[in-house]
This record gives C-alpha cells, sequence and structure tokens, in this order.
C-alpha cells in the first residue's frame, strides 16, 4: 500500500528553518540542511522544465545542471568535512563526476554524500512522475523500497487510531527516493528480527515525537517520527533534528541502518 501524500521540498525547507531557528545543539545541522533542501529542490524543478528520460545516462546532463550549484552550495557553506569533497568534485571531470553518479545509481551507499543527495531529487521526481527508471533494476525485499529498492531513512509512525489489527500503522521512508511503505510495527527493518525482546525502543525526554528503534540482533537502528505525537514534524527534516540520538545510539554499539545527508 503507498501512503499519504509525501512532504514537498517547500515544507522541508521551511520546517529545517523553523527549527534551525529555535537554537538547541541541532540549530547549525538543520541549518545547512536547510540550504542544501533548497539546492535539492532547484534540481527537482529543473525537471518541470525539461523531463528527464529515466536513464541517468542520458539524463545526467540535466541532472548536473543543477547539480553543479548543489556543489558550489556545499563548498561555500557546507560543513568542514563536505567543502573539501566538493571543492574536489568541483575540479573533477564531468566524465569523472558522471561515473560517482551512475556508480552510485546501481549501488547506493550512505557513506557517499554528493550522489546521494544530487540524485534523490531525481529518484523522487521519476518516482512522482511515474517513470521507471531503466537503467537500473536492484533486487526487491520487504525492508526495501517498492519503488527503487533504497534502504529505509527512518520510519513513520501514525496516529494510533489509524492502526489496524495488523499494526500496519508504520511506515518506512525511502533514503533514495523518499517513498513512504507499510512495513510491520514488530520487526527489525535490517535483519528482519520479530521477538520483540531483541527490538528495543529509545526515547529521551528532548524529543517527545522521536523514538530510536535498535535491534540487539543485528545492532542497526533508525530513528521513528511519530506524527501521532507531533502532526507538524516533517520526518525527513525532524530526523536530522534528533542528531544527539545517533550519538548516543553510535556510543551505545548501534550502527544506523543509513546515514542521512548531515552524515550522522
Ligand atoms: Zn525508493
Ligand atoms: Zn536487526
Amino acid at each position: 500500500m503507498m501512503a499519504r501524500v509525501r512532504d514537498s521540498w517547500d515544507r522541508r525547507i521551511l520546517r529545517a528553518e523553523q527549527l534551525a531557528a529555535t537554537g538547541g545543539p541541532s540549530a547549525p545541522l538543520l541549518t545547512f540542511y536547510g540550504r542544501l533542501l533548497r539546492s535539492q529542490k532547484d534540481v527537482y524543478d529543473t525537471f518541470h522544465r525539461r523531463p528527464p528520460s529515466g536513464s541517468l545516462e542520458r539524463d545526467l546532463p540535466l541532472v548536473m545542471e543543477r547539480g553543479s550549484a548543489l556543489l558550489h552550495e556545499v563548498a561555500h557553506h557546507g560543513p568542514d568535512r563536505l567543502v573539501g569533497e566538493a571543492r574536489t568534485l568541483l575540479e573533477m571531470t564531468n566524465s569523472a563526476i558522471s561515473n560517482q553518479l551512475l556508480t552510485y545509481w546501481s549501488a547506493p551507499s550512505d557513506r557517499q554524500f554528493f550522489p546521494k543527495a544530487i540524485l534523490q531529487p531525481y529518484a523522487q521526481w521519476l518516482v512522482d512522475a511515474g517513470v521507471t527508471p531503466s537503467d537500473r533494476a536492484p533486487a526487491q525485499a520487504a525492508n526495501r523500497c517498492p519503488r527503487c529498492a533504497g534502504a529505509p531513512q527512518l520510519s513513520i509512525l501514525e496516529t494510533a487510531g489509524a492502526a489496524s489489527a495488523e499494526g500496519s500503522s508504520r511506515l518506512l521512508l525511502c533514503a533514495m527516493c523518499l517513498t513512504q511503505w507499510s512495513f510491520r510495527r514488530v520487526l527489525c527493518p535490517h535483519c528482519g528480527e520479530e521477538d520483540e525482546r531483541r527490538l528495543g525502543y529509545f526515547q529521551s525526554p528532548a524529543f517527545e515525537h522521536l523514538r530510536l528503534d535498535a535491534c540487539h540482533s543485528c545492532h542497526r537502528y533508525l530513528k521513528s517520527v511519530d506524527l501521532g505525537r507531533l502532526g507538524l514534524a516533517v520526518p525527513l527534516v525532524d530526523e536530522v533534528a534528533g542528531a544527539p540520538l545517533d550519538l548516543w545510539a553510535r556510543e551505545h554499539g548501534y550502527e544506523k541502518i543509513e546515514l542521512n545527508l548531515v552524515g550522522l
């Protein structure tokens, strides 16, 4: 089942700016993320004027039209560890950058910041426009996005009233194309563990609508954003705002299923 209408780029940008303005430990991350979301929206909007074909190889010039602006944005305003990487990429030839994007497209890795940042809006546009990628056919699995087989970036809990007998009111959000899909509540999205005693849920009073879902079998985790507790949350952005939870998880020996775009 495909879930409710996804968040728009504008909603994500606004939420990042609002959360950044409240200060707090994650404010610099959110300021950066807000700027990055703006660059990603520009990449996405390019496709309204000139729709891509669905073959990344053919669409690369179009993707890089605003993709190189994203690189410049990060080179000028990004966190230190990304500035160097952005400058290196800007010095590379177009074909070298193209090769990175094509490699990422066939085998995504959350350790590669720029291909993920540039291809997220491309992947979302293809889904929104109903265009099936012609040069990408990754293996399907229940814990992978039904549209593009991407890994889950986070999980979304909807209002308690929406829960069915099967407990299907949990969604996963794809890290690649940002599609949401239903997933059982008591089930590790990494290894498939379903023994309740081996699944741990952690919360901090600082983030009442966030929960850290950890698995004692594979030692992986992701965050859940509880929209029943905070309906105005924008999962992709609120997940980033919960950065202190990532630090806590790492200290306790858990590895995230998929790093987000601020590298946590
Ligand atoms: Zn996807
Ligand atoms: Zn697991």
